[in-house]
């Protein structure tokens, strides 16, 4: 979770109980409280449900698989990777209680890093996620069926920078090792501006809600 991921759900719950109560702000005070995150995802998950979710990201995904076919046809020699942001692209981060481990896949990303695996590509994870929670997350990735041939956190001083400039020093890092990056797939804009990959993919965020 980012900072600024916690302080946008905070916000989403204190609107929710100001509407709740019919319009007092003292409602919203609480929601600082750490049992207040609970309700956030509950309420926040309500204005997007997870059918919907699910079907938004199949319709994008649905449109890298074959780009990824025609991209991988002629390729031999060519040193192929695929990148994908974790939080609400590769992880149902949004819609899972923070204490359930696995976070479980999100499946159509999932075919897709094992179908681009299976034609040769190497699958990268570039993530907002900070450094001390490496190993959980490879964990995670991995325990859920993610092929991981590389995995981008963020360290003490990427904390303090922009997370699209980490971002795409990250896939330059990924091209400095001879990789052309043929598809960056995220569902944040922060994942995806910046260059350093042939396409971009992007799933919905619904304007912030999901990380
Ligand atoms: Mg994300």
């Amino acid at each position: 979770m980012t900072a600024s991921g916690a302080g946008r759900r905070l916000t989403t719950v204190a609107a929710v109980a100001v509407l709740g109560i019919g319009g007092s702000v003292t409602a919203a005070v609480p929601a600082a409280a750490a049992p207040a995150e609970a309700a956030v995802s509950a309420a926040a998950a309500a204005e997007v449900d997870y059918a919907t979710w699910q079907k938004d990201v199949k319709a994008v995904i649905d449109t890298a698989t074959p780009y990824v076919e025609r991209r991988t046809a002629n390729a031999s020699g060519q040193k192929l990777a695929i990148v994908f942001d974790i939080d609400n692209t590769t992880l149902e981060t949004h819609y899972t209680p923070w204490y359930q481990l696995p976070t479980p896949a999100m499946k159509p990303s999932l075919e897709l890093a094992e179908y681009a695996k299976s034609r040769g590509v190497d699958v990268f994870f570039v993530t907002a996620r900070p450094g001390i929670i490496e190993s959980v997350t490879e964990w995670n990735l991995e325990t859920v069926g993610y092929p991981v041939d590389g995995l981008y956190v963020r360290d003490l001083p990427d904390l303090f920078a922009e997370v699209s400039a980490y971002k795409t020093a990250s896939r330059a890092d990924i091209e400095s090792d001879g990789y052309t990056i043929i598809a960056n797939v995220g569902n944040n804009t922060t994942d995806l501006v910046g260059g350093h990959a042939e396409r971009t993919f992007k799933l919905p965020d619904y304007d912030g809600l999901l990380d």
